[in-house]
């Protein structure tokens, strides 16, 4: 089947891509998938493209786009091309969705958040999401108003080769249910934006953190349905606190500032397994950058998620 999305002809060997939520500043956990995308792109000599993912408008933070491509500046990036804005793709969005629903693969759902939440039915998932119980699957129920948009998923299992985390399956139905791609207050939803722009971008290679894991399945379901090229995937350990939990905004992780650039830098190399010398801490960033271009080893990459103590 031919692609219904915009997938750019001059498609390039290996063109990767970072592309942060503006939902607060950077912080080492994203720093590290910043630095395992570019890294694996720049060694093979491919593309590294930058994306907002300011889809999810509600949880974007006035000026953090700004402070973000600002940081990465300050750290020694350089992405190709124009930085791509989800918060402007709505109409690409719209024609996947279209499609999606004019070959009946998705529903209009009624529930509430709380009805879900409610129901003695429901399962949590790994993520700790709720399994959707297909309530409205086969019809919103009697006087009940659509309020959301789901993909209609099937028991197949969904399997691929991570280049990190090795084989993964996921049996969608079982473990996720049938998913929102259109959202109750009208805005789209993360997989299928991550989904069209991942097109659009001619990407090839998706690194990033192994919390998005549970997604990708959902992500090539829809690439499959879209008939859009499935790229390889490989999701990088988490940086983790004592208690186990991910840095993020919610765990009160630290925002990166642009003086720490060679420490932060080496900091991430060293906890993404590559041997970068001792020697090279002091090292100036543009001499830092080099070593680690003409050094990355995706190989090195450990699987599981670790603390980052010795960083402030
Ligand atoms: N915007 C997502 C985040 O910051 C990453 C999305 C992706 O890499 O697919 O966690």
């Amino acid at each position: 089947m031919s692609s219904v999305c915009a997938v750019p002809d001059d498609a390039f060997r290996y063109c990767g891509r970072f592309a942060p939520s503006p939902s607060g500043p950077l912080h080492l956990g994203s720093l590290i998938a910043a630095v395992g995308s570019y890294l694996d792109a720049r060694h093979q000599s491919g593309l590294w493209r930058l994306r907002i993912d300011d889809v999810d408008q509600p949880r974007c933070q006035t000026g953090a786009s700004d402070d973000i491509l600002r940081l990465l500046e300050a750290y020694g990036f350089e992405w190709d091309g124009e930085v791509l804005y989800q918060s402007r793709r709505t109409a690409s969005y719209r024609e996947a969705f279209a499609y999606l629903q004019e070959t009946g693969q998705v529903f209009p759902c009624a529930c509430t958040r709380s009805e879900l939440a409610d129901s003695s039915m429901m399962a949590l998932a790994s993520d700790g999401a709720r399994i959707y119980p297909g309530t409205c699957r086969n019809g919103l129920p009697a006087g009940r108003e659509p309020r959301a948009w789901r993909l209609r998923v099937d028991e197949a299992a969904i399997r691929f080769v991570d280049a990190v985390q090795g084989e993964i399956a996921q049996h969608l139905a079982r473990d996720v249910g049938d998913f929102v791609l259109l959202r109750a207050d009208g805005l789209f939803a993360y997989q299928l934006a991550t989904v069209v722009d991942d097109a659009a971008q001619g990407v090839t290679h998706v690194v990033r953190g192994a919390d998005l894991l549970i997604s990708t399945p959902r992500q090539i379901l829809l690439q499959q349905l879209l008939g859009l090229p499935v790229p390889h995937y490989a999701h990088l350990p988490l940086v983790i606190n004592d208690a186990g939990e991910k840095l993020s905004k919610q765990t009160r992780a630290t925002a990166l500032q642009p003086a720490q650039a060679n420490v932060a830098l080496f900091a991430a190399l060293r906890f993404l397994g590559q041997a970068v010398p001792q020697e090279m801490h002091g090292a100036d960033l543009t001499e830092l950058w080099q070593w680690a271009i003409d050094h990355w080893s995706m190989r090195r990459v450990p699987q599981h998620n670790q603390t980052l103590a010795n960083f402030s």
